[in-house]
C-alpha cells in the first residue's frame, strides 16, 4: 500500500492550485486526475481578476495562457445597455491548468493523470481504489458530481446547465465582453460573448433545464460554432465544505459566484486558503485535526458567495419583472464599477 499524508482527487483549477501551494509548503501529497490532459470540462474561460480582496496574478504567478485583459462588460437587457467596469482576463484555460501543474511539479508535486478514483474506503485512514493509495487527509476537488461529496453523504448540489463553443463570426466590439440578460434570449439565465485572442467563446446557460433547452435550440441556429461543449455550474449557496479529515474544494463545495456562474477565481482563492489550513493540520501529523477550521478560514469568501447567490435568487425567482431587474442591475453595476476603479487606483 502506497501511503501519503494528503490525497487530492481532481486536477481542475481547484485541485491544481491547491497542489501548487501544498508543494510550496513541502506537504507530502498525491493528486489523482481521471483524464489524460487538462481542461476537459466546458468553461467560458473568463477569469474575474479581483475577487474578495485577492488578485488572480498573486495566486497564478504567471502570464502563460492569458489572452486578453478586458475592462468593460456590456450587459444588454430589454431596456438598454448597462456598462460594467470590471477587469476580466480572457484565457486559454488548458494553458492555465497546464501552467499550474508545471509550477506545482517544479515545486515537487506528485500529479498523476489517467487515474480515476472509483471508490473511497475509510479505515484508520482513507484508501483510494483502484490505486491502493492510503492518505490521512482527503481533498475532494473533483467537481460538481464529486465522488468525495457522495462518500461524505452530503446532499446533491443545485446546478445550472450551460453550453459554450468557439466562433469567429461574431460582429461585436472585440475589446469588450458582451452579456445578454433578456427573457427573449433565455429565461433564468444569460448568454455570453467573450472575446479571445483570435475567436470568441460564446455560450448560454439557465437555472432551468427546460428553459435552457428551448433557448439553446434558438441560439445554436443563430451562431456558427463547430463544436458545442455542455456542462453544469453549481449554484447552491456554498455548502459545508468538510467532513472528518476531508475537505471539499471548488465546484465540489459550490464555491462559485452563482449570479454569473463563475467558479475559476473562487476555486483558486479557496485552494489558497485550504493550503494554509492543511499546513496547520500537518504540524500535528494530521492527528485530531478539526476540518471545521477550514470552513472558518473561508468565512469572508463564503459570505461574499452567499450574497452573490442571494442576488441570483432575487433576480430570477423573486423579482422576475425585466424593468425592475434592469433598474436593480444598473444600481449594482454603478457600485461595482466604482469599486473596481478605486481598486485599480489602489484606494480600496
Ligand atoms: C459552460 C460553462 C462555462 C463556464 N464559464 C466560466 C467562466 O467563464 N468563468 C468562470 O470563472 N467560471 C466558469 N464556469 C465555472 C468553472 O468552469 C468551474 O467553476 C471551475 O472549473 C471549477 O473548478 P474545479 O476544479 O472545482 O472543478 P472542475 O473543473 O470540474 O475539475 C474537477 C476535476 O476533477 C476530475 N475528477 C472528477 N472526478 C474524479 C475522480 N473520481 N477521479 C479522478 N479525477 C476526478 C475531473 O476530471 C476534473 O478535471 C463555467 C462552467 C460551465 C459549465
Amino acid at each position: 500500500m502506497e501511503k501519503h499524508d494528503v490525497a487530492i482527487i481532481g486536477g481542475g483549477i481547484a485541485g491544481l492550485t491547491l497542489a501548487k501551494f501544498l508543494a510550496e509548503q513541502g506537504i507530502d501529497f498525491v493528486l489523482l486526475e481521471e483524464h489524460n490532459g487538462f481542461f476537459k470540462k466546458a468553461c467560458g474561460e473568463g477569469i474575474t481578476r479581483f475577487v474578495g480582496g485577492y488578485d488572480f496574478f498573486d495566486l497564478y504567478e504567471s502570464r502563460a495562457g492569458i489572452e486578453k485583459s478586458i475592462d468593460e462588460t456590456n450587459i444588454y437587457t430589454k431596456y438598454g445597455v448597462l456598462r460594467l467596469y470590471m477587469p476580466v482576463l480572457m484565457t486559454d484555460k488548458e494553458k492555465i491548468e497546464s501552467e499550474l501543474a508545471r509550477q506545482a511539479i517544479k515545486r515537487g508535486a506528485d500529479i498523476r493523470m489517467n487515474e480515476k478514483v472509483a471508490k473511497i474506503e475509510k479505515g484508520e485512514n482513507f484508501i483510494l481504489h483502484p490505486q491502493n493509495i492510503e492518505a490521512k487527509l482527503l481533498v475532494g476537488a473533483d467537481g460538481l458530481f464529486s465522488i468525495t461529496r457522495k462518500f461524505l453523504g452530503l446532499k446533491k448540489l443545485r446546478y445550472a446547465v450551460a453550453v459554450e463553443g468557439l466562433s469567429n463570426e461574431i460582429e461585436l466590439d472585440v475589446d469588450k465582453i458582451h452579456v445578454e440578460m433578456k427573457k427573449s434570449v433565455v429565461k433564468y439565465g444569460y448568454s455570453w460573448f467573450f472575446p479571445k485572442k483570435n475567436e470568441w467563446n460564446i455560450g448560454i446557460g439557465s437555472l432551468k433545464l427546460n428553459e435552457f433547452k428551448k433557448a439553446f435550440n434558438k441560439f445554436k441556429m443563430k451562431y456558427n460554432v463547430k463544436k458545442w461543449k455542455a456542462g453544469y455550474v453549481p449554484v447552491s449557496k456554498p455548502v459545508k465544505p468538510y467532513g472528518k479529515n476531508v475537505i471539499l474544494l471548488g465546484d465540489a463545495a459550490s464555491q462559485t459566484i452563482a449570479s454569473v456562474g463563475a467558479g475559476n477565481m473562487p476555486s483558486m482563492i479557496c485552494a489558497r486558503i485550504a493550503a494554509d489550513a492543511i499546513k496547520k493540520f500537518a504540524i500535528h501529523d494530521f492527528r485530531d485535526i478539526d476540518t471545521k477550521e477550514y470552513e472558518k478560514a473561508l468565512h469572508n469568501i463564503t459570505k461574499m458567495l452567499k450574497q452573490e447567490h442571494n442576488l441570483a435568487f432575487l433576480m430570477h425567482f423573486v423579482i422576475r419583472n425585466e424593468y425592475i431587474i434592469h433598474k436593480l442591475l444598473k444600481k449594482f453595476i454603478e457600485q461595482a464599477s466604482q469599486y473596481y476603479k478605486k481598486l485599480e487606483r489602489g484606494e480600496n
